[in-house]
C-alpha cells in the first residue's frame, strides 16, 4: 500500500503493543472492562462480548444488562452490575431505544468502545467533546447509517468512509469487513492483514468488541486497541478454521496470543 498514511499492521507492532501481566500485576491494575450489551431478544451477544473480553487479557470483566444469567451460566468469572471500570464496551445485541444508556457512558471520562446497536443515534458533538479514548466499530451497514449514505457507497470507498467517520466523530474507527481498516482520530489508517472469510458469521463481531474493550482497559489507545484486536481476532479465527463458531474464536485467543510471540 503506497500511501504513507495507510500501512499494513505488522506482526512486530502487535507484539510490542500487547499488554502482558508482570510479577507485580494484580487484576485491577491489569484493567477491568465493563460490557453493556444484550437484551431479551439477543442475550447471546452479551455472552460473546464477555467471552472476547475475558479472553482479551483484562484483569476482570463486569457485565451490566439483562442477560446476566446467560453470561454467568457460561462464564462464572464475570462480575455483575455497575462499578469501576477502565473501559466500557457498549452496543452488541442492545436492541433499539437504549441511546440514553449509551449517552450516559459517553459522558463519563472513561475509555468507550461503541459497536452495533450502540451506534444508533450517536451525538457527534458529545463524542468530539470527549478526551478519554473512544473507538467506534461499525460494519459497512452501520458505517453507512452513521454517514447517511448507502452501504454500497461505503463498500466502494472503504478507506474514504473510515477516514470521514474518524473526522466526523473525533474518534478512532474500526471498519469491519473482508479487510478491516482502523483509523485514528488523526486520520492515519492501518489495514489488518489477518482474518478469514469464515469470520462472516453471527456473533464474531461481538467477540471482537469484547476483545478490543479488554485491550482498551489495558491502556491502549482506541486505534491501537482496534488494530491489535482485529489482528488477534483474525489469527484466532485462522487457528479454528471453518466453519467456525464465534465462541471458538474467543476460545482460540490464547493460541493467537502465543502466535504473536
Ligand atoms: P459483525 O459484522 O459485527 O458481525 O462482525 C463480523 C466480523 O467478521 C468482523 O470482525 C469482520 O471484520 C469479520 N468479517 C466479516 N466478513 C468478513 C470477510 N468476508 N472476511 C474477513 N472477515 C470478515
Ligand atoms: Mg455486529
Amino acid at each position: 500500500l503506497p500511501s504513507p498514511e495507510v500501512e499494513a499492521l505488522q506482526h512486530a507492532d502487535v507484539a510490542g503493543l500487547l499488554p502482558e501481566p508482570t510479577a507485580s500485576s494484580d487484576k485491577y491494575r491489569r484493567g477491568v472492562v465493563g460490557i453493556v450489551a444484550g437484551s431479551a431478544q439477543y442475550p447471546g451477544a452479551a455472552v460473546l462480548a464477555v467471552a472476547g473480553a475475558l479472553r482479551g487479557g483484562a484483569g476482570a470483566v463486569r457485565y451490566v444488562g439483562p442477560a446476566a444469567q446467560a453470561v454467568l451460566a457460561r462464564y462464572p468469572e464475570t462480575l455483575i452490575g455497575p462499578g469501576r471500570v477502565q473501559a466500557w464496551v457498549v452496543g452488541p445485541g442492545l436492541g433499539e431505544g437504549r441511546a440514553g444508556e449509551v449517552a450516559e457512558l459517553l459522558a463519563q471520562d472513561t475509555a468507550v468502545l461503541v459497536d452495533a446497536d450502540g451506534l444508533r443515534g450517536l451525538d457527534a458533538a458529545a463524542l468530539r467533546a470527549r478526551t478519554a479514548p473512544t473507538l467506534l466499530t461499525p460494519h459497512a451497514g452501520e458505517a453507512a447509517a452513521l454517514l447517511g449514505v448507502s452501504r454500497e457507497s461505503v463498500e466502494a470507498g472503504r478507506l474514504d468512509a473510515v477516514r470521514r467517520l474518524a473526522q466526523r466523530y473525533g474518534a478512532a474507527v474500526l471498519l469491519k469487513g473482508s479487510t478491516t481498516l482502523v483509523a485514528s482520530g488523526g486520520g492515519a489508517v492501518r489495514v489488518n492483514p489477518t482474518g478469514t472469510p469464515w469470520l462472516a458469521t453471527a456473533g464474531s463481531g461481538d467477540v471482537l468488541s469484547g476483545l478490543v474493550g479488554s485491550l482498551l482497559a489495558g491502556g491502549l489507545s482506541g486505534a491501537d486497541a482496534g488494530a491489535v484486536g482485529a489482528y488477534l481476532h483474525g489469527l484466532a479465527a485462522r487457528r479454528v478454521g471453518g466453519p467456525l463458531l464465534a465462541q471458538q474464536v474467543a476460545e482460540a485467543l490464547p493460541d493467537a496470543w502465543r502466535d504473536t510471540r
